[in-house]
């Protein structure tokens, strides 16, 4: 293990996407999920430094987009999932559930969440994971390829994680996801005061990750579809975790 903290930078890009760079050496970089090349060159070539890795979570085109112009750009080396081979770009490590890659003087630990899509992954490097779309802060991806079963299979992965993990996500959808949170427990008021924190951020344009795990843990409404409380509190006592986890999903679709 390293004996220094992981330097973590994120890049704005698209819409509302971050690109999150993590150095792998002095100079050198990673790259999450580049959706565009240009707001990634230009803050590497600005303080002199290369891109030596390039870590895809998911095949969707916000999160692949720059990459075919990074490698021509670095001669970076592209890292995904074996099983979306034909549906990302040409990668030269492919991997699997549980494998670790090593980044220079990283390594990464990879996981596989299946849900929002088939293929997604996401990777663990020193106490930081990088989500993709499979968890955000305070809510997690559309099922696009998945069954909510298997969404909440991957939550619960993920959430069996150390409490000091600090989640970098593929999307700032930050303050959207607590006001459907606070939506389904108006009388909350722990959420009602991270919402003020969080609008104050927000309006700054602050980046709100990476924010630990643990807060996940404790107030995000898809982590806590286990919790008979939580349940009861939002009106479906009884209900299997599947079940509450499948209702709010929907909820949030249309919010
Ligand atoms: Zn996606």
């Amino acid at each position: 293990m390293p004996q220094h903290s992981l330097m973590v930078e994120p890049i704005p890009a698209l819409k509302d996407n971050y690109i999150w760079l993590f150095a792998t050496g002095d100079h050198t970089w990673a790259a999450v999920d580049p959706g565009e090349a240009k707001p990634v060159i230009h803050h590497l070539e600005s303080q002199g430094d290369t891109l030596s890795h390039i870590l895809l979570t998911h095949h969707h085109h916000d999160h692949i987009g720059g990459v075919d112009a990074l490698r021509k750009h670095f001669g970076t080396i592209v890292i995904g999932a074996e099983r979306d081979i034909h549906r990302l770009p040409p990668l030269d490590v492919a991997v699997t559930g549980e494998q670790r890659i090593s980044l220079g003087r990283e390594e990464a630990v990879v996981m596989e969440v299946p849900g929002h899509t088939l293929g997604h992954v996401v990777y663990q490097v020193q106490d930081t994971l990088f989500a993709g779309d499979a968890l955000f802060r305070f809510g997690c991806g559309r099922i696009f390829e998945g069954t909510p079963e298997k969404m909440w299979e991957s939550l619960l992965k993920i959430r069996a994680l150390p409490d000091s993990v600090q989640l970098c996500a593929g999307h700032e959808y930050t303050l959207v996801n607590l006001q459907f949170a606070c939506s389904l427990e108006p009388n909350n008021s722990a959420l009602q005061t991270l919402l003020r924190h969080i609008s104050r951020q927000t309006d700054r344009e602050q980046p709100t990750m990476p924010s630990p795990l643990d807060e996940e843990k404790r107030y995000n409404p898809f982590f806590r579809s286990d919790d008979p409380l939580f349940a009861r509190n939002i009106g479906l006592t009884g209900q299997s975790a599947e079940q509450v986890f499948a209702s709010i999903r929907k909820k949030r679709n249309s919010f």
